[in-house]
């Protein structure tokens, strides 16, 4: 079975990895470029500007946020001789441009995570004592400050303690608290912060339109919420999905494996089309090929949660998704100890059709059951076309904490289309807590609930006062409007005086009499 890639990226991801050209030609030449980071940004120009940059700096936050970026320019606006009046590099003098091509020796570059980044710390040391070669001043960038073994970071602190006026460090972490104190303490922190979407929406924008893309809105959009706040990343999946100058959303759901797997897939249709026995026998399917469905389920919350993802901005689906990853993930906790492995996931599986029932009535599950005995429905067979035992019975007989159901009965018949009478009669006081006028409420609540007819509900009333107050258009609207809001289905009122009082009524009437309360 294929498996199903996450939309998160571990550090030196290879899809990351792979495309970077993009990145570099757009990263930011000036601060004035740097991307949602405005605090770094304006503290740095002020200390340029007042000539008071410090010897050691420390950038931590996440990766692909613009921290050695910002390194970079710090460290070009410390060897530039004729900065702009805003504390701006020239990139014209000598030093800016050997920065730009990448050739001023005096600029050193240490990844503290690669062997060689040890080593090179440990001369750091002996050589940082000589002059520079070319510029006013030598600068050291060390990345991923937080690798470098004890010796190394003692080594550092000795250097830090005391710098030589001509060099400078900055460090850049995305993991600060693997840093000592004692070198956090030395230095001027700086905490990069991720990129709000809209930042990063507005930059590929850019991009496309610098480059020629013809790019979907969606498929940006798509790109900066997978990205978590980092440029980096929103820039490379973005050159690798570009498809001849064009940016397709359905690529960029490909490459995200929003795309998964074939079981996914299916499971995922069925039960957005409340399909309960095609999910269930697509369960039962993968049970007969041998799956692990532990590994299944594993599988199939990820593609939940790309979809989750993938639909931030629709308030219902996104309800729907956090819904469904709670069922499937209690499932994963069950399908450890279960004696029927499909059980876990089939429980799951129908809870999750019946989305949007359930949550509008918590009694739901018992409803159903009472409704069937009151208007019992044809029994029609389970519809697995396995020979093995069918999934639907497996479900009906044996999770009786999930579903207080009859013995041996499969679903088909269950009736989806409103309310049992016991129904109402549990969530009357729900309906008429929903009504907004006190009066109309008042009257209700001195109603008898008298039946249930199809879909219309009948109250009687034993107050004539009581009844025209209900029977009123308005008083009609208010119930109705309360009962679907409870029960999630369109119901009718119907109102009547109660036998008891019509009789009384009769008496007055013939004896001339009033009633007193
Ligand atoms: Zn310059």
């Amino acid at each position: 079975m294929i498996s199903v890639r996450t939309v998160t990226f571990a550090p030196n991801h290879p899809i990351l990895m792979a495309d970077l050209a993009l990145y570099r030609k757009y990263r930011p030449a000036r601060f004035n470029h740097l991307m949602g980071q405005n605090h770094v940004q304006k503290t740095i120009l002020n200390a340029i500007k007042s000539g008071h940059l410090s010897h050691a700096y420390l950038f931590c936050g996440p990766r692909g946020t613009g921290k050695t970026s910002t390194a970079r320019l710090v460290a070009k606006a410390i060897n530039c001789i004729t900065p702009d009046p805003e504390g701006e590099s020239c990139n014209q003098c000598d030093y800016c441009l050997m920065m730009n091509q990448g050739s001023l020796v005096d600029l050193i570059e240490i990844d503290a995570a690669s062997n060689r980044g040890i080593d090179e710390i440990r001369d750091l040391r002996e050589k940082i004592r000589f002059a520079p070669n070319q510029a006013p001043h030598k600068v050291y960038i060390i990345d991923e400050v937080h690798m470098l073994t004890t010796p190394a970071f003692n080594a550092l602190l000795k250097t830090l303690e005391e710098p030589p006026p001509h060099a400078y460090f900055i460090l850049a972490t995305t993991e600060i608290h693997k840093v000592p104190d004692t070198i956090i303490s030395r230095c001027q922190r700086f905490d990069f912060r991720r990129i709000d979407q809209e930042t990063l929406v507005d930059r590929l924008r850019y991009i496309s339109q610098q480059e020629n893309v013809e790019a979907e809105e969606a498929a940006l959009e798509l790109i900066s919420r997978s990205s978590q706040g980092g440029m980096r990343d929103a820039i490379s999946l973005f050159e690798q999905t570009l498809r001849e100058g064009k940016l397709h959303l359905s690529v960029v759901q490909e490459v995200l494996g929003l795309v998964g797997n074939e079981g996914a897939i299916h499971l995922f249709s069925a039960l957005e089309q409340k399909e309960t026995s095609l999910a269930l026998s697509e369960i039962q399917k993968l049970h007969e090929e041998g799956h692990n469905l532990y590994q299944f389920n594993r599988e199939f919350l990820e593609f939940l949660r790309a979809r989750l993802l993938e639909d931030l901005e629709k308030p219902e689906k996104v309800a729907q998704r956090l819904y469904w990853i709670d069922l499937f993930q209690k499932a994963s906790v069950e399908l450890k100890n279960t004696l029927i492995p499909q059980l876990p996931l089939e429980i799951a599986a129908i809870k999750a059709c019946f989305w949007g029932q359930e949550q509008k009535n918590e009694s739901w599950f018992s409803g159903l059951w009472q409704h069937k005995k009151e208007e019992p429905a044809p029994v029609t067979a389970p519809s697995s076309v396995s020979a093995g035992p069918s999934p639907l019975r497996h479900v009906a007989s044996t999770s009786s904490d999930a579903l207080p159901a009859p013995q041996e009965e499969g679903l088909k018949q269950v009736p989806q289309e409103g309310p049992s009478l016991a129904d109402i009669k549990t969530n009357l006081p729900r309906v008429i807590e929903k009504i907004v006028t006190p009066s109309i409420r008042q009257s209700l609540n001195t109603a008898l609930l008298h039946g249930l007819n199809k879909n219309v509900v009948q109250f009687q009333f034993q107050s004539k006062f009581h009844l025209e107050k209900v029977s009123s258009n308005t008083g009609k609207m208010e119930i109705e409007s309360a009962l679907e809001t409870v029960f999630g289905a369109k119901l009718k009122v119907e109102c009547d005086m109660s036998q008891v009082d019509n009789l009384l009524n009769k008496t007055l009437e013939i004896f001339g009499g009033e009633l007193i309360e």
